[in-house]
């Protein structure tokens, strides 16, 4: 299962090329090149052939944990499995070769790719506009800030407090303080929802908006929503939804009919694009009227031309916009694969998606119940947080039993998230996964909680079956350096 790095496999005169002949007169790099553009030293390249490239690199690939290669329940990040035509599709020529700075006469379709996208997402949404050039969640959740900001400040009162709930994803606060504003937090009540006299305390002048999660982070749906527009709205502030488990709620609830003034869209968790390996994603912003002055620039709209045709433009005239979140129009890629995958399910069919992934989270919860502590038993949406606790009294750690699960070939749940559960393990299977794949994990997890009881060292020293064991993550997150010294 080990593998050398690339360089160590370098042989010198080695490579994995051939070029023709030379036909014309040979010159020196010096007549072509300026002195200061020419190197001085040859770059420290691998001289491998082509077969050790392929092989090494396909070698590579199958060590890592995939979507593609099993079961990956890391919950908040929807991992499900990416329908390959949409891969097909979006690098269409038609698609891939585009320029973002042709003139719009020459890319109609793409414009009315985008312009369709934008509806369809309104529409799972209940919103009235959207942008589509955030190119993640969590620059979703800054534009629509800087347009909360915008609008109070249109409004005279430039408010500076966003009210979060302590079971908030950390992108919620870092978005806070990065649009300028502070954030306060809220505790959760014993059920694991917004607790409304924590709320009613915390609401004042200066509040600009409340920041949701529906279904929330623990997975359960946030079934006094309609109370809590209510007394947010009744304070003159407005009502953001982080949309990143609309996984849950497809066709069947929208955000615009709980009150949401504005949402964000993951497309590459909802709508099925392959994430995990540090982008590209794309997150969409849709806003109710009050807030659609604001949107960034340019938005893609629809109008009729001099001949009576239909034509899609870009709608640089609005002058109470934030401005622009993102070079060009945002991650087309990413709009062109979820465009895809809405087409092909349709409006029944993302219900479906919705129905399934809640009804395999729930499988999951009655599955494991008996054998981890699980502190909001109530029915969950889309995934279920249980708690390590039990475990942690034999000295197992949740850490010990993410590691444990690696042995399995499953990817470890998320851990440690959210932060108002100890030793948590937040599970989200997915609609993508069957009967016999889930019925897998829970094996997994059964006998892991059984070894925790009878034979605690096994977990706690896993993984055991992969090419490395415990790496030092904090150093890698902290003091990355992969330059091969040589
Ligand atoms: C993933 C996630 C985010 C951030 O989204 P990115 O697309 O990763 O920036 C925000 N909130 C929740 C609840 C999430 O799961």
């Amino acid at each position: 299962m080990s593998e050398k790095l690339i360089f160590e496999l370098s042989s010198p005169g080695r490579n994995g090329y051939s070029l023709p002949q030379l036909d014309v007169p040979e010159k020196k790099i010096e007549e072509l090149l300026p002195k200061e553009k020419i190197r001085e030293k040859e770059p420290l390249l691998p001289e491998v052939s082509e077969v050790d490239v392929v092989r090494h690199f396909v070698r590579v690939s199958i060590m890592n944990h995939h979507v593609d290669k099993g079961f990956y329940p890391l919950g908040s990040c929807t991992m499900k499995y990416n329908p390959k035509i949409n891969e097909t599709l979006s690098r269409l020529p038609g698609f891939s070769y585009l320029h973002p700075q042709q003139p719009e006469g020459t890319c109609q379709g793409a414009l009315k790719l985008m312009f369709e996208l934008g509806e369809y997402l309104k529409e799972i949404g209940g919103m009235d506009e959207i942008t589509l050039q955030p190119s993640a969640g969590a620059q979703g959740e800054l534009a629509g800030l800087l347009m909360i900001h915008a609008y109070h400040k249109k409004k005279g009162n430039p408010r500076s407090k966003i009210i979060i709930p302590d079971s908030a994803h950390g992108t919620n606060p870092a978005s806070v303080v990065t649009s300028g504003h502070t954030t306060v937090q809220i505790k959760s009540n014993e059920k694991g929802l917004v607790d409304l006299e924590e709320l009613k305390r915390a609401t004042d002048e200066e509040v600009a908006a409340l920041m949701l999660t529906n279904p929330n982070t623990l997975g359960l749906f946030e079934s006094q929503i309609s109370e809590i527009s209510q007394m947010i709205h009744d304070a003159g502030a407005l009502l953001y939804m982080d949309g990143a488990n609309l996984n849950a709620m497809m066709g069947m609830a929208k955000p615009g009919d709980m009150g949401f003034d504005v949402v964000h869209f993951n497309l590459h968790k909802t709508f099925s694009t392959p994430h995990g390996g540090g982008g590209p994603g794309s997150g969409p912003v849709g806003v109710k009227e009050n807030l659609a002055p604001f949107l960034p620039v340019p938005l893609v709209a629809k109008r009729i031309n001099k001949k009576g045709v239909e034509e899609y433009y870009f709608d640089f005239k609005r002058p109470d916009s934030i401005g622009r979140m993102h070079s060009f129009y945002g991650n087309f890629g990413v709009l062109v694969k979820a465009y895809c995958y809405i087409r092909q399910n349709g409006a029944s069919g993302l219900r479906e998606v919705s129905e399934n992934a809640v009804i395999n989270a729930n499988y999951l919860k009655e599955s494991l119940k008996g054998h981890y502590h699980l502190p909001y038993p109530d029915h969950c949406q889309h995934e279920v947080v249980f708690s390590g606790t039990n475990q942690k009294t034999k000295g197992v750690k949740t850490l010990d039993i993410a590691k444990r699960l690696l042995d399995f070939g499953l990817h470890a749940p998320t851990v440690y998230f959210p932060l108002i559960v100890p030793e948590a393990l937040m599970i989200e299977p997915t609609e993508t996964e069957s009967k016999e794949s889930l019925d897998e994990f829970i094996q997994a997890m059964i006998q892991i909680a059984e070894e925790a009881e009878k034979n605690p060292e096994i977990v706690k020293s896993a993984p055991h079956n992969t090419p490395v064991t415990r790496l030092d993550e904090g150093k890698a997150a902290r003091d990355l350096d992969v330059r091969w010294k040589g």
